[in-house]
């Protein structure tokens, strides 16, 4: 995405260092970065992302993607008016989540931004790979829905108004091509700006809605952005969806826009997906009483094959005395 040119920047004397091609505008270094800032502030208006005294809880794993997120919403934080809290959860896939947790850690301490870990191993008693090899799942579905569970009991504890997540267009929308493929309806639902928070489930943002891979790597290397390179050693794009992606990026060469013009057709009639192919209410996990599917929990699924107990009701009150000790420090902070 990056060039070498004498061209111009389209709003000031620099020599751009790119062009975007559906905007058609060249960019210098510094109108770049604006301008990526300026489109995630345009995605909070136009979706109504988050407002004024909002308590946002930015799900951050280390990567390029979920770091250039925290880093422009700490920037967007005082504009807007919302609080920003980083959470990270370390699921000790040996050195890639000791890097990981580095990169995060250093990160919120230079910005000053509130940081929670959750660390996986002490809140259970078992690291992911132990998990997998006990489970048998496929990593990836397993980690998953750990994820989802430990920061929903998060953002619940710290009454977040939000979890922010990474996601941007190029993650969205094979995904949301392939469930139209296979007519899970219900499910591109789910993949839109952003949910509203719903029997228990806190809401998700996806501030990068409208920005696509490339911007974000070239953005995340020009802000000088520590992440982490490393990928994790389970990752694996499977095929259909990097078959999915070649094809969008053929499409957006050829047809600049493409990409914006897909998502935002898809968040404007999102509310027809969510009622199209529902899925049953969601239930109270007998055990842990969190949002589920079925009579227990997945969570608590997990945890009794691996422990040998569900585990989800301890974990909660772990999570809980975590959650209490920060809203502690921030009020103290606050008046001190
Ligand atoms: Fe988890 Fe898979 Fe991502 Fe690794 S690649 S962090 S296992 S979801
Ligand atoms: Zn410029
Ligand atoms: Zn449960």
């Amino acid at each position: 995405l990056m060039v070498e040119t004498k061209i111009k920047c389209s709003f000031c004397n620099e020599n751009a260092v790119t062009r975007i091609g559906y905007a058609k505008l060249w960019l210098c270094k510094e109108h770049f970065i604006q301008f990526i800032e300026k489109k995630v502030f345009n995605t909070f208006k136009r979706y109504g992302l988050g407002g004024k005294n909002w308590r946002i809880l930015a799900a951050v794993s280390g990567g390029k993607d979920s770091v250039s997120m925290l880093y422009i919403l700490h920037k967007l934080s005082k504009d807007i008016g919302f609080e920003l809290i980083a959470l990270h959860i370390d699921l000790g896939i040996g050195e890639y989540s000791k890097i990981s947790r580095e990169v995060v850690e250093n990160l919120c301490k230079s910005l000053g931004i509130p940081l929670i870990v959750l660390d996986l191993k002490e809140l259970t008693g078992f690291n992911l790979p132990e998990m997998v090899s006990k489970t048998k799942r496929p990593p990836c579905s397993l980690c998953g829905l750990i994820k989802r569970y430990l920061i929903n009991v998060a953002a619940q504890e710290l009454k977040a108004n939000a979890v922010a997540l990474g996601h941007h267009l190029d993650d969205l929308i094979p995904y949301i091509i392939k469930n139209f493929v296979l007519q899970n309806l219900f499910e591109i639902s789910k993949l839109g700006p952003k949910t509203d928070t719903l029997n228990g489930l806190v809401g998700r943002i996806r501030p990068l809605y409208e920005v696509s891979e490339d911007e974000i790597m070239l953005y995340a290397y020009l802000a000088k952005l520590p992440f982490v390179q490393n990928e994790c050693p389970y990752s694996a794009r499977k095929g259909l969806e990097k078959t999915i992606r070649e094809f969008i990026n053929n499409a957006e060469k050829r047809h600049p826009g493409f990409k914006i013009a897909f998502a935002r057709s898809i968040a404007k009639n999102i509310e027809i997906y969510k009622n199209i192919g529902k899925e049953e209410p969601l239930k109270q996990c007998k055990i842990c009483q969190s949002p589920s599917n079925s009579e227990i929990c997945s969570f608590c699924k997990i945890t009794a094959k691996v422990a040998g107990k569900p585990l989800g009701s301890e974990v909660k009150t772990k999570i809980a005395k975590i959650a209490q000790l920060h809203l502690l420090n921030l009020n103290h902070t606050s008046t001190t």
